[in-house]
């Protein structure tokens, strides 16, 4: 499979970076961390809820909450702020 025009949707929450894994049968969207060896995972319902799915093996990172508001990575960027 090409690379070329692969996009991904980056997701950051609260600290931690995801990418967009795969969207359920039930409309939710999983988002896996981006940190390789990290099984960091979580869940977003359609009506904007999240779940923790796995724990993260590291911390969050303060820049990262920091930055949420204003980082581009990608064209696609979703952003959640949580509470
Ligand atoms: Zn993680």
């Amino acid at each position: 499979m090409s690379q070329k025009g692969k996009e991904i949707v980056v997701g950051l929450f609260v600290g931690y970076r995801y990418r967009q894994d795969r969207r359920n049968a039930d409309g939710s969207v999983s988002w896996r961390c981006l940190e390789t060896n990290c099984a960091g995972r979580m869940k977003i319902f359609t009506d904007g809820q999240t779940q923790e799915i796995t724990k993260h093996e590291h911390a969050p990172s303060d820049i990262l909450v920091t930055i949420t508001k204003t980082i581009t990575i990608t064209k696609k960027i979703f952003i959640t702020i949580t509470k």
